[in-house]
């Protein structure tokens, strides 16, 4: 058993995120952002990962695999592990009601089935919310683990039932589900720090390898104080993958492995390991 897990992920929204995220289905510029994920970053990416032998769990809109089905492919071959991220990504709550939302699960699921042959078993919604559905819908189409919610900071835990949130009473937790959750954090997400965006709230850090420092500050803090910690790192290969960030990831890999009992891997394989 390691003494601490470090899981890597990268959301692949490529332009699915500003299509759905940004609503910019007629920016040219917008949409070639997104498009630079796929065609230019991510096969970067995929060549220090192999170089580093480190695995990485890549949530990837349906939209990302109809879109860039190569690039998708070589993910998969690769032995990375392509999990669900909505088919149109869009933020859960946004969606018209309960049917639209679970007819987008569907959609994802098939095509990520389509694309590795098997059903995915986890989840991390588009923009980290859910709607009052989402647990419901997750439940219903058997999914074993989230990676969405920030009820924790390193340690696994059960996603619980909706609470009760009434502002005049006292609040109370609902019932723990199977579900396991992997918390993410916004300080463990290169978007806010690194990827500017005309009129929209985020402040990108002018020392750029100050973020990665950061990340290694927090694992720093896990490994020294959380038994069997299990650290989420999430990136977007369209914002970590612009030169130089990936010598920056390269050396924040190499000093998180420098540790004696430090382990990367899947969520999915952290998942079967504890349930
Ligand atoms: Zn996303």
């Amino acid at each position: 058993m390691p003494n601490a897990t470090v899981c890597l992920c990268f959301d692949f929204d490529a332009v699915s995120g500003w299509i759905h995220g940004h609503g910019a289905t007629d920016s040219p510029v917008k949409l070639s952002r997104g498009r630079y994920g796929p065609e230019v970053a991510a096969p970067r990416i995929l060549d220090l990962l192999d170089r580093m032998d480190v695995p990485a769990t890549w949530f990837t809109p349906g939209h990302t695999i109809e879109s860039f089905p190569e690039i998708c492919g070589e993910v998969h071959d690769c032995g990375h592990d392509v999990q669900h991220h909505g088919w149109h990504h869009t933020p859960p709550a946004k969606f018209a009601g309960r049917e639209a939302e679970r007819a987008d699960f569907e959609r994802g699921i098939e095509t990520i089935r389509d694309l590795t042959g098997e059903k995915p078993t986890g989840y991390r919604s588009p923009s980290w919310d859910f709607s009052a559905h989402t647990l419901d819908i997750l439940q219903e189409l058997d999914f074993e683990w989230d990676s969405s919610l920030m009820g924790h900071d390193f340690e696994p835990y059960r996603v619980r039932e909706l609470p009760t949130a009434d502002p005049d009473e006292p609040y109370v937790a609902g019932e723990e589900t199977d579900l396991l959750e992997f918390p993410v954090s916004w300080h463990r997400d290169d978007w806010p720090s690194l990827q500017f965006t005309p009129g929209r709230s985020g402040r990108p850090r002018a020392d750029e390898e100050a973020v990665f420092d950061g990340w290694y500050e927090q694992f720093d803090w896990m490994y020294e104080n959380v038994e069997d910690g299990v650290f989420t790192l999430t990136m977007h290969p369209q914002v970590t993958g612009q030169p130089p960030r990936l010598r920056y990831l390269e050396a924040f890999v190499e000093s998180v492995r420098a540790k004696q009992g430090v382990e990367f891997a899947l969520l999915n394989d952290v998942d079967r390991r504890i349930s």
